[in-house]
């Protein structure tokens, strides 16, 4: 499998037994006829590159990352067939058979932050995660072996807690007390008045990336080396560009989930709010 990944320049991934994993939708195992003696190999796929968006989040800035998973499964799968004949692999994003910042941590691809993300050494927080179950061993997949880590988490230097635009994260009380802005910029109907003046402010029409923006694990995070997340990335999003993109441009991008009104209200008020501060 190692070739596999160099060809994809996946270079962070590590087995762990389903044994020892969170299970949150054994359904999705069994589905795919996966007992308890498999195991998953964890990807991070970082996703941030040179190019920064001005008015949305890095996430929302790359093309849609459930696009790249399904490109990266028939790429998989084909590798897979002529290598290892009948053996059972299935490549799951987001929907997720396990708990995939646990099984990251566990495996030591990262710690989690208070922030609630998980942190990579290398990457910091940008990082999508997605994994590949089997019923190979690591040793019948030519990687690593399975070592297991203690649960870390980050320095909580409280930087996050500090910098966070709708104060989520008070310093003494890690409860949060208002919504995250992520949350906010995805809500259906109207926006409240504090919701609209929150956004501006921020100036993030899509999302939020304050609190990774600010962890020190950030300042000397590398870029991504996946050529996808390199390409067509969307630097300012506005009404025009909504308005202009085709259907099938639309799907490409991380936003669509919610449908075209939820983005476009986003980025009139942005527009309104721009207009009213000249
Ligand atoms: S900013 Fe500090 S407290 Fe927040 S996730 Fe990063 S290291 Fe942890
Ligand atoms: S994404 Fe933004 S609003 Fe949400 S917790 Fe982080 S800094 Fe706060």
């Amino acid at each position: 499998m190692k070739e596999f990944f160099e060809r994809e320049n996946i270079e962070l991934y590590a087995y762990v037994p389903l044994s020892k994993c969170k299970i949150i939708k054994k359904y999705l195992l069994e589905k795919n006829g996966f007992g308890p003696n498999s195991g998953a190999i964890l990807m991070l796929l970082p996703y941030r590159s040179d190019v920064k968006p001005s008015n949305l989040s890095v996430y929302a800035s790359v093309r849609d990352y459930h696009k790249y998973a399904d490109e990266l499964s028939k790429r998989l799968y084909e590798y897979v067939k002529i290598k290892y004949g009948n053996a059972k692999f299935k490549l799951f994003a987001d929907h997720s058979p396990i708990d995939e910042v646990h099984a990251a941590c566990i495996s030591g691809l990262g710690f989690i932050g208070r922030n609630g993300l998980l942190i990579n050494e290398k990457y910091s927080s940008f990082v999508f995660l997605c994994e590949i179950v089997t019923d190979l061993t690591e040793k019948e997949l030519g990687i690593p072996q399975y070592v297991e880590k203690e649960l870390r988490t980050c320095i909580n230097c409280g930087a996050c807690a500090r910098a966070c635009p709708s104060n989520c994260m008070d310093e003494s009380d890690p409860r949060p007390k208002t919504e995250c802005m992520s949350a906010v910029t995805q809500k259906k109907g109207d926006l409240t008045e504090n919701e609209i003046a929150m956004m501006l402010k921020n100036e993030c029409v899509w999302g939020c990336d304050v609190c990774q923006n600010v962890c020190p694990y950030t300042k000397n995070a590398d870029t991504t080396p996946i050529s996808y997340f390199k390409e067509d990335i969307i630097t300012e999003l506005t009404t025009e560009l909504i308005d202009n993109m085709s259907d099938e441009e639309f799907l490409s991008r991380p936003f669509s989930w919610r449908g075209r009104s939820v983005i476009r209200r986003n980025t009139e008020l942005f527009r309104e709010g721009k207009e009213r501060s000249r």
